[in-house]
Formats: structure tokens, sequence, C-alpha cells
């Protein structure tokens, strides 16, 4: 399931498709993705360009001439393919953009709980979906006390905690996995803990929000391969150095979550 890191080599791959491209021909073949694709899809981006690209934690925003937005979301099976010139669309393939740049961008997706919409106008700025999302990590902004407000009063795990899109945009299931290795903390651990009384940072929230940005920023400077220390590395040993334990594998809220249980706390 695409995170953070993936959506942003997605929008890398698309962005010189794109920027500063006009649709010329939309192909819709299937509509009925997670959210139904209006009727008026593919003649409300023809003839539009794509001003620029960008992403808003799990989500890739064309910025179009129009002012409308057109928002994508990969959903749990979702891909972007680049081609030069027209191709043939095969299974799965359920919409396809011919770009003005020579390139065709087709969106494919077997299980269809990928998403594309557009956003009217300025409409984009409040969104209920993309307002209700939680900082950007890898923002500037985004720090102990941007984190520990969010986390204050949550009774849940943090391993829940992170996943939440309310509480930080962008990661999931790996990548909370991966951070909350880096920062020593046990994904069972309930997230309130890393705030004190008073609502500032413990010393734990810190390191939590230097592992969040260790394990995206790694993982965005590899091309696939090994890039998680801890995620389905079950029985593995624990690669902090001077930890001799091993990687557990537990299951909360149904999914897989990879710890040590030496080194996290
Ligand atoms: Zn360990």
């Amino acid at each position: 399931v695409p995170e953070l890191p993936e959506v942003e080599h997605v929008r890398r791959q698309l962005r010189p498709a794109m920027e500063g491209a006009r649709f010329e021909r939309v192909t819709v073949r299937r509509r009925d993705l997670r959210r139904t694709l209006p009727g008026d899809f593919s003649s409300r981006l023809e003839g539009t360009a794509v001003r620029s690209l960008r992403r808003r934690a799990k989500y890739l925003l064309a910025d179009l001439s129009s002012a409308d937005t057109l928002v994508m979301h990969l959903g749990m099976s979702g891909s972007f393919s680049v081609s030069k010139g027209p191709v043939e669309l095969s299974a799965h393939d359920h919409v396809a953009f011919e770009m003005s740049s020579g390139a065709t961008v087709v969106f494919n997706d077997p299980r269809r709980f990928g998403s594309m919409r557009i956003v009217t106008g300025a409409d984009i700025e409040r969104d209920p979906t993309l307002g209700s999302l939680g900082p950007e990590p890898l923002d500037r902004r985004f720090d102990a006390s941007a984190l520990g407000a969010a986390l204050r009063g949550r009774r849940t795990t943090l391993k829940a905690a992170l996943s939440d899109q309310r509480v930080i945009g962008g990661l999931g299931n790996n990548y909370v996995t991966e951070a909350l290795h880096r920062a020593g903390l046990s994904p069972r651990r309930r997230a309130s803990t890393l705030v004190t009384r008073s609502g500032s940072p413990t010393p734990a929230l810190n390191r939590l929000v230097k592992g969040i940005r260790a394990a995206l920023l790694d993982a965005l400077s590899s091309q696939d391969g090994d890039r998680f220390r801890v995620y389905d590395r079950e029985g593995c040993r624990c690669l902090r150095r001077g930890c001799a334990g091993s990687i557990r594998r537990v299951v909360l809220g149904g999914r897989s979550t990879f710890f040590c249980a030496e080194c996290q706390r």
C-alpha cells in the first residue's frame, strides 16, 4: 500500500510528463473507482494545462489552468505508468491522460480503491478531506510541538495514532513501524504518554519526530530495495547498534506490526 515516500516517487515520475502540459485526450474505461468518476470528468480536463503537480500526505494534486484541482489517490493497488505516445490499454487500466508533452499517463488499479476527483476553483482551500489532514511530516513547520498537540489526550496506541491521517499526513503501517523502531518506542505504547501533563513534548516525542523524518528520508533516497529495518523482518536480529533483541510480529488493529521488545519501550 503506497505511503508518503511511494506517492512522492510517483509525483517525481509524473512531473516531467504532466507539469506544463495540456490534457489532449482523457480516456475513462471504468468510472467505478472508489468514488465514481463524474460524466464530465474528461471534458473538464481536456484542454486545460497542469500548472504544478503537488503532493499532500498520500494525495497527488494537479493544479490546473482552469483553476480547478485534480485530486488523485492510489488507494491500495493503484499505480501510474508513463509512456511515449499512444498506448494500448490493458486490464485494470482505468484512466489514460494523453498529454501535450507527448506522454501518455495511465492509471491502473486492480482493486479500484484509488480515486480521482476534480475540485472546483477555490473549493480546494476548504475541501473537507484535505482539510482534515494532519501536518506534513517533512514540512519545516513539523516539529515535536506540532505532533504533541495532535497526540495530547489520545488514549490509543502510538501505532494507531500515527496511522491516523488526521494526526499526521502520509504515514501508514510500514513507515509507522519503521519510525517507531528508530525512535525506540513500542507501537503498543499509549500515544498520550509522549506529552507531559502541561502539553509539552517529552524527550521520547523528540526522538519520534526524528525517527519519522529519518524513516521517510531514507525511503525517499533509496530506489526500492531493502528499505525496511523492521517491517516484515520477524525473527531477524534487531539492527539497532548494541541491541541483542530480535524482531517480533504482533497484530494491532488488524495489521501486522513488527518491533523489537528489547529496545522499543
Ligand atoms: Zn532492538
